[in-house]
């Protein structure tokens, strides 16, 4: 068979050549990381994705330590975006700008690739780079001209199998309880087929998909995993297809053809590829292409709530799946990110305890500190992450945090916000004593700790404790506010609650009630409470002088007449 004539008749319109893509995307300069990120434009962001994309981002921009000196000379690598949008049946407009604002979020921006649109610009238009097309739905020639050479070399070929023929062929595969798919005689039909034979089916129109022609080598391969190390697997002996009958390339194809012509260094993604990665060794092979490093991260995993069991985080059943749901909640990206670094590196934990306040940046993250099996997901431990990291963020910057989150996500509180001394007052409450306030955790919640400091939200939440009777409830309040002067200091005024207390049959001191209860109504911390909730509607809160000194005079007095009427 001439291979040449057969390529020149399943490709007449393919004029350019591999050799003149290599030149057209020149190797990069030596010994940077190239990473990238490869999403299919599905809408769809998740935790999955965050955490990929920061070890792209990691692995392309962490300059190693002993090289900080001179990071500034541009040893940093390049982490790259490119759409992988071959399945036009996921496409769902504005995905692009999802995974792009959505990253940003998370402090992680692109050096390279897809970028966000201009107005009215055109879909797989927006990138920069000049390894480009960055959309693979715009690469179509480049894939063909590949797929030419290996049909040139006898290394790939047209099947003509149909949708039944393949069916039956797996029904017999089923019942002989062989591996199914096209490979060995299965194969041989389609493999054999005379150029006469290819001409006469697809001058009769019929269709047909490319497959490589696997070598059929089933014996074990090896290759060292950035996070796994030495991985053995049995080689390929499946033609895949390479080209679909659309002319579409598969995953497979089009991942070896990009990452090699964009230069990828590391190939991180998901575990789930790794059962694919002996088509990809033999099409690299096959190409003559040097692999690169692969990098199969953990599945991200759970334990389920009802069975106590690990489980795959799914889409169905937890929002905390997907990116959305950390912005819609208000966690901060440092949080998230501090969080994520913990899953990923055993050893951040380690160097965080030993550097309470060292930029994150500064860990030296590594892929082979990466478990394998299966990162365990927890909200929780991400709840008390990012009450550390919110302690350590100034005031200031919550106030502007919880501002941009309101914008989006609650934008009718906005105009409460605009006092932005009253805000960072409330917001700095308790951060600075001995043992801080460490309850903020994200804005949703921040703002439900604190919204009862405005008017329009306050609300009695709590009700009174049953050691005080509501003529009591009442008495206490009226004496409070006859008693209080707003510039008392903290002593003098909780001296005054003291006096309230012993006047009115509570003990002092808790534990003379607790002793001694049938001797008191109750103690010094009921009565407290009573103030607590006229005052913040709640029964618990950070220390009532110091929100007393925030609210001012006016309100405090408004809100306790209000209640004594
Ligand atoms: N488009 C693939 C996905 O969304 C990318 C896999 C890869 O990173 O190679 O799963």
């Amino acid at each position: 068979m001439d291979y040449n004539k057969l390529a020149e008749l399943l490709f007449p319109n393919i004029d350019k050549t591999p050799e003149d893509y290599e030149l057209l995307y020149p190797a990069r300069e030596k010994g940077i990381v190239i990473t990238r990120l490869g999403p299919s434009p599905t809408g769809f962001i998740h935790l999955g994705n965050l955490y990929g994309a920061f070890v792209d981002e990691r692995l392309a921009h962490q300059v190693a330590k002993s090289d900080r000196a001179d990071a500034k000379t541009g040893s940093s690598g390049i982490f790259y975006l490119r759409i992988e949008d071959t399945d036009d049946k996921r496409f769902v407009e504005g995905a692009v700008e999802t995974v792009i604002n959505s990253l940003k979020f998370f402090d992680i921006s692109f050096d390279e690739g897809a970028t966000l649109p201009g107005p009215g610009e055109e879909y797989g238009t927006a990138e920069s780079g000049n390894y480009g097309p960055y959309f693979q739905s715009k690469r179509g020639p480049i894939y063909r001209a590949f797929a030419k050479r290996l049909v040139s070399r006898g290394k790939a070929y047209p099947c003509f199998l149909t949708e039944e023929e393949l069916a039956d062929i797996r029904s017999q595969q089923e019942a002989d309880k062989c591996t199914t798919g096209i490979y060995g005689k299965y194969a041989e039909k389609n493999r054999n087929l005379s150029y006469e034979e290819i001409e006469t089916n697809i001058n009769a129109g019929k269709s047909y998909v490319i497959r490589m022609k696997s070598h059929g080598d089933t014996s074990y391969f090896k290759l060292i995993d950035g996070i796994r190390g030495e991985i053995s697997m049995p080689g390929n002996n499946q033609d895949t297809i390479i080209l679909k009958a659309n002319g579409i390339p598969t995953y497979h194809f089009a991942h070896v053809i990009d990452d090699h012509l964009m230069r990828t260094t590391h190939v991180v993604r998901g575990e789930e590829w790794l059962m694919s990665l002996p088509v990809h060794v033999e099409l690299f092979e096959k190409l003559g292409f040097p692999m690169p490093t692969y990098c199969h991260t953990a599945v991200l995993m759970k334990i389920d709530e009802e069975t106590g069991n690990k489980r795959k985080l799914s889409k169905r059943k937890d929002p905390e799946l997907s990116l959305d749901y950390y912005r819609n909640e208000g966690y901060h990206p440092q949080a998230v990110k501090e969080y994520l670094l913990t899953i990923l590196n055993s050893n951040f934990e380690e160097w965080r305890a030993e550097n309470p306040d060292a930029d994150i940046d500064d860990f030296n993250f590594t892929t082979e500190k990466m478990s394998s099996a299966g990162a365990l997901f927890d909200l929780n431990k991400l709840n008390d992450i990012s009450k550390d990291v919110l302690l350590k963020i100034p005031a200031e910057d919550l106030a502007d945090f919880l501002v941009e989150w309101a914008r989006e996500f609650k934008p009718n509180i906005l105009p409460l916000l605009e006092d932005r001394s009253y805000l960072t007052k409330i917001l700095d409450l308790g951060r600075d004593e001995a043992k801080p306030r460490k309850d903020f955790i994200c804005a949703k919640q921040m703002w439900d700790f604190i919204s009862y400091f405005f008017d329009e939200y306050f609300v009695i939440q709590d009700r009174i404790p049953e050691q005080v009777s509501d003529e009591d409830a009442k008495e206490i309040l009226k004496r409070y506010l006859d008693t209080y002067d707003h510039s008392d200091d903290q002593s003098a005024w909780f001296d005054k609650i003291r006096s309230i207390t012993e006047e009115l049959g509570y003990a002092v001191k808790p534990k003379d009630y607790k002793k001694h209860p049938e001797e008191y109504k109750g103690s010094v911390a009921h009565v407290s409470t009573v103030i607590r909730i006229a005052l913040m509607g709640r029964g618990q809160s950070p220390d009532v002088w110091s929100i007393q000194q925030i609210l001012g005079e006016d309100r405090l007095r408004a809100r306790i007449s209000e209640l004594i009427g």
